[in-house]
C-alpha cells in the first residue's frame, strides 16, 4: 500500500515538474516571439517614417517646381523681385560685362538674362569673356599638382528660381535669404562663376579653405582674373558669409589691383553698396 502511494506521489510530483517546464518553454519561446514582432513593428514604423518623409520632400519640389514654371512664364510678377527697383546702379549694371556688380542690392538686369556666349571646358560652363583664363588657370594649378574641380559654374535663372523655390518650401523665405541667392541675384547667373573643389570633389564648400589647393587659388587666382567673392568678416558689405570656394572673374587688371591693394570686396573696389537685400 505505502509503495503505491509512494510511487504515485512521485509520479504526480514528475508530472507537474515536466508540466512546469513545458510551461516555462512555451512562455519562453512567446516572449522571444513577441520581441521578434515588435522589432518587426519598430522597423516598420521607421519605414513608414521614412516613406513620409520622403513624399513630403517630393511634395514640396513638386510645389517648388509648380511656383518655379509660374514664375518663370511670368517673371515680372514674382513676388519677391520688383525688378525696376533692384539694380539702380548706373555703372557695373551690365551683366554681359566682366565688370558687373551683383549683390543683394543689384539684381542681374534683365532679371531672365542668359550669357549668348557660353563655352564648356573642363566641367566649366562659362562666358567666352571668361573661359580662356579660367583653362590657363584649371592647367595651371594641374601642373603644379593642386588641381581642382568645378562644382558649379553657369546657372540659368529658371534653375536658380526653381533652387530658390524649393528652400523657400524647406525653410520658408527668411530662412532661404540666408543661404540661397534669389533668382536674379545670383552672380552665377553671368557666367563669371565657378564654384570649386579639390581635384575628387569630396572637399567641397567649407572644406575647400581647408585644402592646398585653396592656397595656390589665393595665391595665383588674381593673375588669371579670378578672385574670392567672398571673405570672412565681410557680410555686412557683400551680404554673404565666407565662401573659399566661389571665384569670380574680374580681369586680371582689377584681380591683381585689388590684391596689391588689399581690398577684399568688389563693392569697396568700385564703391557701391551692398549687404542685405
Ligand atoms: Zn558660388
Amino acid at each position: 500500500m505505502l509503495v503505491i502511494v509512494v510511487v504515485l506521489s512521485a509520479g504526480a510530483f514528475l508530472l507537474t515538474s515536466w508540466l512546469v517546464s513545458a510551461k516555462e518553454a512555451e512562455i519562453a519561446e512567446t516572449q522571444t516571439q513577441n520581441a521578434a514582432t515588435l522589432a518587426e513593428l519598430d522597423q516598420e514604423i521607421e519605414e513608414i517614417k521614412a516613406r513620409k518623409a520622403e513624399e513630403e520632400r517630393l511634395r514640396k519640389l513638386e510645389e517648388a517646381k509648380k511656383t518655379a514654371a509660374a514664375v518663370i512664364a511670368n517673371p515680372q510678377k514674382s513676388s519677391t523681385i520688383d525688378a525696376s527697383t533692384c539694380n539702380v546702379s548706373g555703372t557695373h549694371n551690365d551683366p554681359s560685362q566682366i565688370d558687373v556688380l551683383v549683390n543683394k542690392k543689384h539684381c542681374v538686369q534683365p532679371l531672365s538674362y542668359a550669357p549668348t556666349d557660353l563655352v564648356t571646358a573642363y566641367g566649366a560652363t562659362l562666358s567666352a569673356k571668361a573661359i580662356t583664363q579660367f583653362k590657363k588657370m584649371y592647367e595651371a594649378a594641374q601642373a603644379a599638382g593642386q588641381g581642382f574641380s568645378v562644382t558649379s559654374s553657369y546657372r540659368s535663372y529658371s534653375t536658380q528660381v526653381s533652387t530658390y523655390n524649393y528652400w523657400v518650401g524647406v525653410s520658408g523665405a527668411a530662412g532661404a535669404d540666408t543661404y540661397s541667392a534669389r533668382p536674379g541675384y545670383s552672380e552665377h547667373q553671368t557666367g563669371f562663376v565657378i564654384d570649386v573643389a579639390n581635384a575628387s570633389g569630396s572637399c567641397a564648400l567649407d572644406c575647400f579653405g581647408t585644402t592646398s589647393q585653396y592656397q595656390w587659388m589665393q595665391k595665383n587666382a588674381a593673375k588669371y582674373g579670378f578672385i574670392q567673392r567672398y571673405y570672412k568678416g565681410y557680410d555686412d558689405i557683400t551680404g554673404y558669409t565666407a565662401e573659399e570656394w566661389h571665384y569670380r572673374y574680374v580681369g586680371a587688371d582689377v584681380a591683381q589691383d585689388m590684391k596689391t591693394k588689399g581690398v577684399k570686396t568688389l563693392e569697396q573696389y568700385w564703391g557701391l553698396p551692398g549687404g542685405k537685400y
